[in-house]
C-alpha cells in the first residue's frame, strides 16, 4: 500500500484531496499520516473530512482514521458508482474542494452523475464557484467529458450556507491538451459582490478596477447579493482569452479594506497579463490533476507555487508518468505530462 506523509512540501489539504482522487481513479489504496502538518490546526478539518466521506461513499471505500482532528487516513477504494449524491460542508466548509475531489473518477465512470453540494462557494484560500464555473470547468470539458455546474445561491465564509449543482456526462477517457498560447483577449469583466453589506464597498473597489485596468466603464458591475445566508464581499476579474478563460479573484474580510480587496484581484491579473501566459498560478496547480491522469498535456504557466510543486511530487507518488517542469524564464515556466 502508498504510504503518503501529509507533511511533505507545503503540507497542506491538498496532499490529501489529491490522494482521494488518484487513489480512486487509479484503485491504488493508500495511508496519509501527518494530514496539514504544515497549517496551524493541523488533522482533518470539517471540508477535509468531507472530501473523504464524499470519495469514500463514491468509491465504496473502507476507510480509517475519518474523524475531525484526525491526523492519518486510511483508504481503500473499490469501484466507482456513477449517480446522485449529496454532500455538505457543515457551515463554510469549501464545497468546490469537496467537488474537485470527486470530480476526476466521475469523469470517466460508468454512467452519468449529478451531485448537490451544501456549504462555502466562496472562500479564501479555496477557487471559488465562479473560478470554477469559468476557468478550471471548461478546461476539464476540453478533455473530453461534459460538465456543468449551476449556482443556486453563494456561501461567503463564515456564514456559508451556499449551494451549487454539478451533472457530469463521462467521456471513455480523458484526453490531454496542450495549452501554451493564450490567444487574443475576446472579453473581460470586472465584478464586485457584496452579500448584506454596503453597496460603497463595491463602488469603492469598481473605482480601483476601473484605474487599474484602463477599460471601458461598460466592463464593470456591482452585484447585491440578497439570497445568501450571510456578509460577504469578493471582486473578481475575468478574463476570456481565445484559447482560455482566466478569473483572478479578491476576498473581503473583516480589517481589510475594499481598496485592499480590489487590489489583490488586480495584482494577480496583471502578473498573469504581464507574463503573457494562459494559464494562472491557481488554475495550474488545479488542471495539472486530471491531465496527470489523462497521462499527456502541456501548458506554459507562471512559476509553479510551493502549492503547485507539492502537488507535481504527490501526483509522481501515485502515477507512473514524465511529469516535466522547465522554467523558460523568470515569468513563466512549461508544466508537461507523457
Ligand atoms: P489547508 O487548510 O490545509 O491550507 P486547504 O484544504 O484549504 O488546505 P490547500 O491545500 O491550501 O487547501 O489548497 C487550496 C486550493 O485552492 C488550491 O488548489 C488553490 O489553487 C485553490 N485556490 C486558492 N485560492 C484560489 C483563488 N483565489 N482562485 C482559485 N483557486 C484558488
Amino acid at each position: 500500500m502508498l504510504t503518503i506523509d501529509g507533511s511533505f512540501g507545503e503540507g497542506g489539504g491538498q496532499i490529501l484531496r489529491s490522494s482521494l482522487a488518484l487513489a480512486m481513479v487509479t484503485g491504488r489504496p493508500f495511508r496519509i499520516a501527518r494530514i496539514r502538518a504544515g497549517r496551524k490546526k493541523p488533522g482533518l478539518m470539517r471540508q477535509h473530512l468531507t472530501a473523504v466521506q464524499a470519495a469514500a461513499q463514491i468509491s465504496q471505500a473502507d476507510v480509517r482514521g475519518a474523524d475531525i482532528g484526525s491526523t492519518a487516513v486510511e483508504f481503500h477504494p473499490r469501484q466507482v458508482r456513477p449517480g446522485e449524491y449529496a454532500f455538505g460542508t457543515g457551515t463554510a466548509g469549501s464545497t468546490t474542494l469537496v467537488l474537485q475531489t470527486i470530480l476526476p473518477a466521475l469523469l470517466t465512470a460508468s454512467g452519468p452523475t449529478r451531485l448537490t453540494f451544501e456549504g462555502g462557494t466562496h472562500n479564501p484560500f479555496a477557487p471559488p464557484f465562479d473560478f470554477l464555473a469559468k476557468a478550471f470547468i471548461p478546461l476539464v470539458n476540453r478533455m473530453g467529458p461534459k460538465v456543468s455546474v449551476e449556482l443556486e445561491r453563494p456561501g461567503f465564509y463564515p456564514a456559508g450556507g451556499g449551494k451549487f449543482t454539478v451533472c457530469i456526462e463521462p467521456a471513455k477517457a480523458l484526453k490531454g491538451f496542450e495549452l501554451t498560447e493564450r490567444g487574443q483577449i475576446i472579453r473581460r469583466c470586472g465584478r464586485a459582490v457584496v452579500s448584506h453589506l454596503p453597496a460603497h464597498i463595491a463602488e469603492r473597489e469598481i473605482k480601483v478596477l476601473c484605474k487599474g485596468t484602463n477599460w471601458d466603464k461598460s466592463c464593470f458591475s456591482i452585484e447585491e447579493i440578497t439570497n445568501s445566508r450571510g456578509p460577504g464581499n469578493i471582486v473578481i476579474i475575468e478574463v476570456e482569452a481565445e484559447n482560455v478563460t482566466e478569473v483572478f479573484t479578491g476576498f473581503g474580510e473583516v480589517g481589510r479594506s475594499a481598496e485592499a480587496v480590489a487590489t489583490l484581484a488586480l495584482q494577480s491579473y496583471q502578473r498573469w497579463l504581464k507574463a503573457a501566459v494562459p494559464v494562472g498560478e491557481y488554475l495550474a496547480d488545479q488542471i495539472m490533476l486530471p491531465l496527470a491522469i489523462a497521462g499527456q498535456g502541456r501548458f506554459l504557466t507562471l512559476p509553479l507555487s510551493r502549492h503547485s510543486t507539492t502537488h507535481v511530487d504527490l501526483i509522481r507518488q501515485f502515477l507512473d508518468l514524465e511529469l516535466a517542469v522547465e522554467r523558460l524564464d523568470p515569468d513563466r515556466c512549461e508544466v508537461r505530462i507523457e
